[in-house]
């Protein structure tokens, strides 16, 4: 005994989905199945819109709205009133958005899109690895100086992630001693992520942030 083959389908697509196994995804399938206030014709619109609406900032990675001016680079990263020479980098969009509502942060972001898995030696390929490193690299030879801030959770992944980073920042490092790099403190107590932190956590942590290098 089987499910219909076009239930199927979209189990199979829902199982895609991070953090979603068979059963959720059969759950969901069949909640979309039953529904009976259009739910299923209105995601089937957002899902094309999400895509054609939006775009990645070509330097930070973080989605924003497409625009008339048709942009690539988002209204944070050409903000005049921005530092852009302090780079937070973090692991997810949520983690922005976030950050971005203690109101305590006047630099820019690079998003990872992921962590390093100590598990999956492939893993550092799949980041924002190499962008960030020729992003940085960048400010250095245009301001001789910059400040980077790893913030990255207070998890495994994330640890093993940051130091990462800083072996991988290493020779810009030694080329250019005014490159600072820092770590969010340790107010995010262990395990706590940065997307359920709030704002007074956040702002705790940017204030008491410790210089790694
Ligand atoms: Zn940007």
């Amino acid at each position: 005994m089987s499910y219909p083959a076009s239930l199927q389908k979209l189990i199979d697509l829902f199982t895609k989905f991070p953090g979603i196994g068979p059963r959720q995804a059969a759950r969901l399938a069949f909640f979309i199945t039953k529904d009976e206030n259009s739910l299923a014709e209105s995601l089937a619109s957002a899902l094309i819109q999400v895509k054609e609406k939006t775009v990645i900032c070509k330097n930070c990675f973080r989605t924003m709205e497409k625009n008339l001016k048709d942009l690539l680079v988002c209204s944070t990263c050409l903000s005049p009133g921005r530092n852009k020479t302090i780079i937070t980098i973090i692991e997810k969009e949520a983690d922005l958005i976030n950050l971005e509502k203690s109101g305590s942060y006047n630099g820019l972001y690079h998003l990872l899109g992921g962590v390093i898995s100590p598990l999956d030696s492939d893993s550092p390929r799949k980041l924002k690895l190499r962008e960030m490193f020729d992003r940085i690299k960048d400010i250095l030879e245009g301001q001789g100086q910059a400040e980077i801030i790893l913030a990255t959770n207070p998890t495994t992944e994330g640890d093993t992630t940051a130091l990462y980073i800083e072996r991988v920042l290493l020779p810009l490092k030694n080329k250019y001693p005014r490159l600072v790099i820092s770590r969010l403190a340790r107010g995010l107590s262990l395990g706590s992520e940065l997307e359920y932190a709030d704002e007074t956590t956040i702002k705790s942590a940017l204030d008491n942030r410790t210089q790694r290098t």
